[in-house]
């Protein structure tokens, strides 16, 4: 049998600081195309940096050096920062053109 396994948003002060509005995104590497993560997006704005906590599988690792490669490709595709207005929250920043992202449709939201 297929294991399967419902996304549902997580909800938190740092998504209602961001009216409470989210959807969930498919990032990958823009070099290679690799898939990395499933990401839950809060608020509209660029994405700019993908926090820690709302990644939903597969959390990147980060070298020791603070850097994050593609697992594939090993391309540096941004770095470790953690974000300064919300207590230092875990995040990553990406480096530009470094990954794509798209909207995951909610019928695939099932994985
Ligand atoms: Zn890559």
């Amino acid at each position: 049998m297929k294991k399967s396994k419902i996304y549902t948003f997580i909800s938190d002060t740092y998504r209602n600081n961001r009216g409470g509005w989210s959807r969930f995104l498919t990032i990958s590497c823009k070099t290679c195309r690799t898939f990395l993560f499933h990401y839950q997006k809060d608020g509209s704005g660029p994405l700019k940096r993908c926090y820690i906590d709302r990644i939903l599988n597969r959390k990147p690792k980060f070298q020791r050096n603070g850097f994050v490669f593609c697992p594939h490709c090993k391309v540096c595709l941004g770095f470790n920062e953690p974000y300064s207005k919300e207590n230092n929250r875990p995040a990553i920043r990406w480096a530009v053109e470094a990954i794509n992202h798209k909207i995951l449709p909610i019928s695939e939201t099932t994985v």
